[in-house]
């Protein structure tokens, strides 16, 4: 096989599968093309304890800088690539052109941007990179009052590493609840409450109308009539699919770079996965793209495999987890696409798990507990799920029962 393997972005996705292929054959040329300035690294601290400086960079990196010395790996960071010409197989940066046989494209996903009438986007925060944590952290040793804009898991996890540093939360959400509708509206209340309990100030059905910055503060005027006053703008708003960089080449884009269940795309001898792949899981029959810590180590440990011939099938169950204070929320499986919704347990202590069943075979399962109790029974959905089991729901929801005598 030729040698020849490059690969767009330098994130988890990219880290695993690069450490895959050199597992199997140290002799492939790889390189990672990395617009960021760091070796790949973990995203979750960002939004935890890299912002609560209870952890360093060096604590997130996946592999040190030997791995890549060692395994011959071409890293190199803050280059950006700019378009790829797919038919002569080559990938361009600035006035530099390189050519590969096999391309994986990991290039991950970005912030989605809000307006703010009154505001330049340089006023505004966001947290995706190191970069970005660095800012806010900066800024939050200076100030009291802050605004997050956003009520999803990101911007969650912030208002509970900003409540572990003592600062005054807000938080506005557009929708009737918060994590949106993937999470059981139970579920959601019992996060409302722990964030209200904990001092933050939480609007939903709320936005945010216009804003005028004021000596170093912001004056805040919210949908719901309330004004507010702030040092600092946090917004979390969701994610979109890293694909500028292709919308002037020839390959199948929807939500993503499509892939099938082998992480390839529609260009002969390109891959795509983790969070920029809108890929094709066969076990739900349909197309999904995720943003979670897991699929990017699954799906990148699978790109690596097809690009060096080892064909294998996609098909993880979807697995992610936050931590909010002392509350673990963990998810598996799809949990929209169901005609029954049982529950087992009904405390935090012991755990809350919601399970969505469609003709007796679970689809997906989401719960809570102070710390990761649920863990265990969500891993056991998991595997339910992937075998496509029918279950008896009277014993699902008896907390007496174990799940893996079920
Ligand atoms: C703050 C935060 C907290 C999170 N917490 C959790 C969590 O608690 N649990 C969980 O399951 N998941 C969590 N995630 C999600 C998880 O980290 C991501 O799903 C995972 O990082 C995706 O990996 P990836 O390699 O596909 O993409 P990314 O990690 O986004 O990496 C892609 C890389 O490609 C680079 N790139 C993009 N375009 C180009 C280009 N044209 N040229 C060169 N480089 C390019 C990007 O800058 C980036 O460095 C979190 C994510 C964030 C941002």
């Amino acid at each position: 096989m030729s040698k020849e393997i490059i690969i767009i972005g330098g994130g988890q996705t990219a880290a695993n599968a690069s450490k895959t292929i050199k597992d199997s054959d140290k002799s492939y040329n790889l390189s990672i093309f990395s617009n960021e300035d760091y070796l790949p690294y973990e995203r979750p601290p960002l939004s935890k304890q890299l912002l609560t400086s209870e952890k360093k960079i060096d604590d997130c990196l996946f592999y040190k800088e030997e791995f890549y010395n060692e395994n011959n790996i071409n890293f190199l960071p803050n280059t950006e690539v700019e378009k790829i010409d797919f038919k002569e197989k080559l990938i361009f940066t600035g006035d530099k052109n390189y050519s590969y046989n096999k391309l994986l494209i990991a290039s991950g996903s970005k912030n989605r941007i809000l307006n703010i009438e009154g505001l330049n986007q340089n006023e505004i925060f966001y947290l995706r990179n190191i970069d970005e944590c660095k800012k806010i952290i900066d800024k939050v040793k200076k100030i009291k009052n802050i605004l997050i804009v956003g009520g999803g898991f990101i911007g969650l996890e912030i208002a509970s590493s900003m409540s572990k540093l003592e600062k005054n939360i807000t938080l506005v959400e557009s929708s009737a609840q918060l994590m949106g509708r993937i999470i059981p509206e139970e579920i959601s209340r019992l996060v409302y409450e722990k964030h209200s309990q904990s001092g933050v100030k939480i609007f939903l059905n709320t936005s945010l109308k216009s804003a005028r910055k004021k000596d170093q503060q912001y004056q805040i005027n919210l949908s719901n009539n309330e004004k507010i006053e702030v040092d600092i703008i946090i917004v979390g708003i969701g994610a979109l699919p890293n694909t500028d960089f292709l919308n002037s080449s020839d390959i199948n884009i929807d939500n993503g770079v499509v892939t099938n269940e082998y992480c390839e795309t529609s260009r002969d001898n390109v891959y795509a996965a983790g969070d920029v792949s809108n890929f094709f899981h066969p076990i739900y029959n349909s197309y999904m793209r995720l943003e979670s810590w897991k699929h990017a180590q699954d799906h990148g440990i699978n790109a690596g495999k097809n690009i060096i011939n080892q064909k294998k099938n996609y098909e993880e169950i979807p697995w992610m987890w936050s931590d909010q204070y002392d509350l673990n929320l963990q998810l598996t499986g799809i949990c929209n696409d169901y005609d029954q919704k049982v529950s087992r347990g009904n405390n935090l202590d012991e755990g809350i798990i919601f399970f969505f069943i469609k003709k007796n075979i679970i689809m997906g399962a989401c719960g809570v507990s102070k710390g990761p109790k649920i863990g265990k029974d969500i891993r056991i959905s998991g595997i339910k799920i992937k075998n496509q089991e029918i279950i008896d729901i009277n014993k699902i929801i008896d907390k007496n029962i174990k799940l893996q005598k079920i």
